[in-house]
């Protein structure tokens, strides 16, 4: 059994010795590059013609790697694999579950490095935000191998004279997992994991933009003893096997973490019972944000100016936690204004392998081309005061952008861009301040700046968002000490790294025996 864990470090790259050992992994994965990668379907190496063909989004000439594609037969061929495998893998015992996900999570922060120079290459990320994807993807692993053994013996009921009753978590069956591309290693890894340790086989779908870093971990997974069929992975065009799957009747659960718009489709079709089906389909489903950072009269404006754009900047804005607007009281919105355009001013863009950088491109052309749709709308919503400038011609880089002066209702500050562009609002009082947080159809992350007590608890009860932070930025939630998840259409707050995760992935069964 493991010792008591609090979650993995992140790496300081201002010591050398990291930094010498963390270039010496991105030199390693460059000579690594252009490998190709086969479905896996109870443990069988599956190669198709048609393949999806990863890219370097700082280098479009730069093949990451390719991944064989499935389709609806090969799909289906998963499907009954993972059914098979189902009949054994919900008899082991959790224990034995659960140092699968322990071996899981040693295996990856050995090669923690190797990792993190994979999400460089293949989405694009930072230094820092690679390291944190990789430490995410090892918290995951730890901290649902120790939920397993807790739930192992079920939750207390009451018995009495002549009765004993018992109250017991069982598996749910064969779920899909569908994975974005925000997080190639920390999500896909972590929806995967509790599926598997709470005893399901699952169906894995990784984003097409990031599929070799999700190949890299089904080999870990293979390497930490997982037996064949437990996971199938089986990368694939979203709109094709994903409708199969998620309408298939044999599907138990969808385990899903992406765009409203597909959440919602996903959604309706799993409500669908199909022929022969016997079960409703439980949906997991962890969607968009449009998250907000409030700044008040009284706070610290340093503070305030930094959790903005750190919020709004950081992985260039595609993290369903960045905060994309910013509501600030009138009292301190004109400096407010200034100190964040001069700080993001200051950030670099370009090549994520260059340490020096802190943000590179965004993930392909589709998404270049949207965020630089919206920095147009904004031109007319709002005055640019930094950025608005883009360059796709070697990769999908955007300038930090900001636009002040936006209405509460303009476009810019209700949908979610998904890029670097953030949209500031003047507010009349905190209670407006407060309307204007909620005044989405979202509800996934927010921040209060503040120092007035009375204005935090106020927001504590009525900032109706998943997760709400107090005098810090809104993104970089910890697995274990802020459970993740959103209210409204950012999904259906399962909480991810929190202690009702797993259970999501389980039913509970009442036994009761009479003397
Ligand atoms: P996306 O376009 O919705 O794709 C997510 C996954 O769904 C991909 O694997 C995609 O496959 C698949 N998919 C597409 N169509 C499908 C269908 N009809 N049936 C089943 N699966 C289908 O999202 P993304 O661009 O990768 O990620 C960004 C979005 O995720 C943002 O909205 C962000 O806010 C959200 N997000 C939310 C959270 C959270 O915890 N709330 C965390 C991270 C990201 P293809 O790649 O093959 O299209």
């Amino acid at each position: 059994m493991a010792v008591s864990y609090s979650h993995e470090p992140f790496t300081n790259f201002k010591e050398e010795k990291q930094q010498t050992s963390f270039q010496k992994s991105l030199d390693d994965v460059n000579t690594q590059l252009g490998q190709h990668y086969p479905l896996v379907i109870n443990g069988e190496r599956v190669e198709t013609d048609e393949k999806i063909v990863s890219i370097n989004p700082a280098n479009k000439e730069e093949v990451i790697g390719s991944v064989s594609m499935a389709d609806k037969d090969l799909a289906e061929k998963a499907m009954q694999a993972a059914l098979q495998a189902f009949e054994t893998w919900k008899k082991q015992k959790p224990e034995h579950r659960a140092n699968v996900l322990f071996k899981a999570a040693a295996i990856i922060r050995r090669r923690k490095h190797e990792f993190s120079g994979y999400l460089v290459k293949e989405a694009g990320k930072p230094w820092n935000e690679a390291d944190a994807d990789t430490a995410e993807a090892i918290d995951f692993l730890e901290y649902y191998a120790r939920q397993v053994l807790k739930l192992k013996d079920g939750a207390d009921v009451k018995s009495r004279a002549g009765e004993s009753n018992q109250y017991h978590y069982i598996p749910l069956g064969v779920g899909i997992i569908i994975s974005p591309f925000n997080f190639p290693l920390a999500i896909m890894a972590g929806t995967a994991a509790a599926a598997i340790v709470t005893g399901n086989t699952i169906l894995l779908k990784p984003a097409d933009a990031t599929p070799v870093v999700a190949a890299k971990f089904v080999e870990v997974m293979e390497e930490a003893g997982l037996p064949n069929g437990v996971l199938n992975f089986i990368p694939g065009n979203g709109s094709e096997i994903g409708d199969y799957l998620v309408e298939h009747p044999k599907t138990r659960f969808v385990s899903f973490t992406g765009s409203r718009a597909v959440g919602c489709r996903i959604y309706e079709r799993a409500s669908k019972v199909q022929p022969t089906q016997k079960w409703l389909k439980r949906v997991i489903a962890e969607m968009g944000g449009k998250d907000t950072v409030l700044v008040d009269k009284d706070a610290d404006l340093d503070a305030a100016a930094s959790a903005i754009v750190y919020s709004a900047f950081g992985f260039s804005g595609q993290k369903c936690s960045a905060g994309s607007r910013a509501v600030i009281h009138q009292d301190v919105y004109d400096a407010v204004v200034e100190k964040a355009a001069a700080l993001a001013r200051t950030l670099t863009v370009g090549n994520p392998e260059d340490p020096n950088t802190y943000m590179g491109p965004v993930i392909h052309q589709a998404s270049y081309d949207k965020v630089m749709s919206y920095i147009e709308i904004g031109k007319t919503e709002g005055r640019l005061l930094t950025g608005g400038e883009g360059d796709d011609s070697k990769g999908y880089f955007i300038q930090p952008t900001i636009f002040a002066d936006v209405d509460e209702n303009a476009r810019l500050m209700q949908e979610e861009i998904f890029g670097p562009v953030v949209a500031l609002c003047k507010a009349r009082d905190f209670d407006h301040m407060l309307e204007v947080a909620n005044n989405t159809e979202y509800g996934l992350t927010g921040a209060l700046l503040s120092n007035n007590r009375e204005h935090i608890e106020r927001a504590r009860e009525d900032f109706h968002v998943g997760n709400l932070y107090f005098n810090r930025g809104c993104t970089g939630a910890i697995v274990g000490y802020q459970p993740f998840g959103g209210f409204n259409m950012s999904g259906t707050d399962s909480k991810a790294g929190g202690p009702d995760y797993l259970v999501l992935h389980m039913q509970a069964k009442t036994t009761s025996e009479a003397y």
